[in-house]
This record gives structure tokens, C-alpha cells and sequence, in this order.
């Protein structure tokens, strides 16, 4: 590889702290390949004894240097005594005499009436996101992630829909590999405007379709350094980027370029740590997408690729509840409603139908009902 190639594939920031400069993938990962020993992207154990022959080379030391070193760096070597001699500072006896011990225990039993037996359920969320899949092995060996496989973190950020949430934080983060397709990053980010139903049904309540947003409207695109990648498996799917491509033309802009998600992997692009990217579905729903992180596979990452995109990370949304029963979730949302207290108005399957419905099902007065999706249904 020629010397200036070489740099340019080398992420160095745009702007400091920031964002990068664009560089290629795959290139940046072999340069990786390149310079590192393959033992260190190994997802085997290195061997101890091995080490301490290179540790010795490396130090040009004896073997009774390397073995004085190692009995001194121990941790037993921390110890005042040895370890069954050693009282245990932490255990005060029941009964003490002595009066510091007395003002021990008595502060030791009131830090005891203190300790609540329940972990917030944000803690616990957390650790099920982030620890369940680590050092994941698969079943099938055929599905281990690659020796030296790059591993990439995506934030993707709230849609513009939800204008409380545009500023505050990721939407959720997902980790994908390098060799997925761009259509398995979209498979993995799940938004509620996939799940809507369209339709307006206060007349025929239990006749909302089964199918979704996601069913019925498939293309969607990434723009990626003036490139529209564009889902197109389906045979519905359509080029939804041409609008745009054909304004920017028509305004003289530099002219954007249009390929296939399903057709590109994320060693093939060129992209900037740090910058906001976009994907769009759903005609308008707008997602900012960040890429954060990028390194090779560790032993103790998720080695399951049929695991990626994994999701490590998911911002929880308030539930909007029922406004006549403040209990339950809404499933419906009503306009021009003369029963309903704001306009437009949220409510539970049944509220809506007590209040909006005879015991005949007949609809009572002329209002607007449409199906209802809540954000944190995903929660
Ligand atoms: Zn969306
Ligand atoms: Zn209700």
C-alpha cells in the first residue's frame, strides 16, 4: 500500500473531539491486521508460559529475575499476615466490651435497617442489556464471529416525531460487524412508526388490520457521505431517495449517488467516528445515526454472530396511560370527540369502548378513532 493511501485510511479528526475525517473501513481494519500479531486478536487464551519467554526477551532478563519479580509483584505479597491468621476487620463480636467496638457495632446495625433489598429497575435493565451477551459462544460453531472481525457502535437517536426526546440522549445503541449487510443494521433498529396502523375506525373498532407500518411500507434508506443506500429487497420496496437526489440536481448541488442497501457491507464505506448520518423510513421518519466506536473483536465480546446487530443499550420512554382510567396503556387516540377531555385524546382498549359504544356496539355520537401505538411499547 503506497505511504499516502496509508494515512488516509488512519481516522484523524475533522474536528477535535468531535468527528474524524472519512476513512474506509475495511482498509483501516486490515492496516490493523497488518501491524498487530495475530495472537493478540486471537479468540484463544494466550498461554502464560509463552508470555513469560517474551516477557523475558522484551526485558532481557533471567529466569530467577523473572521468578524473584513474580514473588514480589504477588498479591500475597500485600498481606501484613498470612491470610488464615488475619482477623477480619469487618466482624465485630456479638457481645463487645470494649467501647470503639460498642460504637462499631452500633453503626454497623444502623448501615444493616438501611439496606433496601431491591435494585432499581433501571440497574437491573442495564445489566441485562449489557451483560447477557458477553462472551456469548454459539451453538453452532459455523456462526463464531471472525478472528479479527470488526466490531461498530451505532447510536440511533430518536426520531424528530418525539421533539421532548431530540436533544437528550440515544434512542438505542446497537453493535454490528463489520461483514453485515446495511439492511441488517435496519432490521435491528426498531421504531414505533413501523408499528402503526393506518386508518380511521371509530365505526368498525374490531376491524383494525393485523398488519403494520413495517408490512406495508418497506423502503427505507441510509445517506452515508452522499450516498443513498436504499432498501430495495422487497418488490414494493421503492427508490425513496429520488426526490431528493432529483432536487439537489435541479439546485445545483453536487450530485448524490444511489446503490442498494442489502448490496453493501460496512467494510465498503467510507464514513466519519462521530458524525451524524441519517435513516429515513416510513416516508418522514427521520433518524439521526452516529457511529461512536470501532475495534477489532475481543475474546469476551458476544462471539455469537447470529446475535448481531446486538443491542446494548435502549432508552426507556414514559408509557402515555388511559386518560379516563390513568391505569392502563393506550391503545387508541380519538379526534372532534365530544366525550373526551383534550383533543386529541388518548385511551385503554376499554375505556374507549365503554364510553364510545351501546351495549350493541353502536357507536354513540361523531367522532374521529384511530389505532394507537405507545412509544414505550418497545420498554
Ligand atoms: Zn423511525
Ligand atoms: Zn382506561
Amino acid at each position: 500500500m503506497a505511504e499516502g493511501a496509508e494515512k488516509e485510511d488512519v481516522p484523524v479528526f475533522e474536528n477535535i473531539d468531535v468527528n474524524t475525517k472519512p476513512f474506509h473501513l475495511r482498509s483501516f481494519r486490515n492496516l490493523w491486521l497488518e501491524a498487530l500479531k495475530p495472537r493478540l486478536y486471537s479468540f484463544s487464551n494466550t498461554d502464560p508460559a509463552r508470555e513469560e519467554v517474551e516477557l523475558m526477551q522484551e526485558m532481557g532478563i533471567s529466569p530467577e529475575t523473572l521468578e524473584e519479580l513474580k514473588t514480589i509483584c504477588s498479591t500475597d505479597a500485600l498481606r501484613s499476615h498470612p491470610e488464615e491468621e488475619a482477623p477480619d476487620p469487618d466482624v465485630v463480636p456479638p457481645e463487645p466490651k470494649l467501647a470503639t467496638l460498642k460504637l462499631r457495632k452500633k453503626r454497623q446495625d444502623y448501615k444493616k435497617t438501611l439496606l433496601r433489598e431491591s435494585i432499581g429497575r433501571h440497574d437491573i435493565y442495564a445489566n441485562e442489556m449489557e451483560m447477557l451477551a458477553l462472551g456469548r459462544k454459539p451453538e453452532d460453531p459455523t456462526d463464531f464471529v471472525q478472528e479479527g472481525e470488526m466490531i461498530l457502535t451505532f447510536n440511533v437517536l430518536y426520531p424528530v416525531l418525539f421533539e421532548r426526546f431530540k436533544y437528550v440522549r440515544a434512542y438505542q445503541t446497537l453493535l454490528v460487524l463489520g461483514s453485515q449487510k446495511l439492511s441488517e443494521l435496519r432490521d435491528g433498529i426498531c421504531c414505533v412508526s413501523d408499528l402503526q396502523v393506518f386508518g380511521e375506525f371509530s365505526s368498525t373498532p374490531d376491524m383494525v388490520p393485523q398488519f403494520i407500518s413495517k408490512d406495508h411500507y418497506k423502503s427505507a434508506f441510509f445517506f452515508f457521505e452522499g450516498t443513498f443506500y436504499n432498501d430495495m429487497r422487497f418488490p414494493e420496496c421503492r427508490d425513496i431517495s429520488t426526490t431528493t437526489r432529483e432536487w439537489a440536481k435541479k439546485n445545483d448541488f453536487p450530485e448524490f449517488k444511489s446503490t442498494k442497501m442489502e448490496d453493501t457491507t460496512f467494510y465498503d464505506l467510507r464514513l466519519k467516528v462521530g458524525y451524524p448520518y441519517l435513516y429515513c423510513h416510513q416516508g418522514d421518519c427521520e433518524h439521526v445515526v452516529i457511529l461512536t466506536d470501532i475495534r477489532l473483536a475481543h475474546r469476551d465480546d458476544c462471539l455469537d454472530a447470529k446475535l448481531y446487530p446486538l443491542l446494548t443499550h435502549k432508552h426507556r420512554v414514559a408509557t402515555r396511560k388511559c386518560c379516563a382510567c390513568h391505569l392502563y396503556i393506550s391503545r387508541w387516540i380519538t379526534t372532534n370527540d365530544p366525550h373526551a377531555p383534550s383533543e386529541p385524546c388518548l385511551y385503554c382498549d376499554q375505556c374507549f369502548r365503554s364510553l364510545h359504544y351501546d351495549e350493541q356496539g353502536n357507536k354513540l355520537g361523531d367522532f374521529n378513532a384511530f389505532a394507537y401505538v405507545d412509544p414505550g411499547a418497545f420498554n
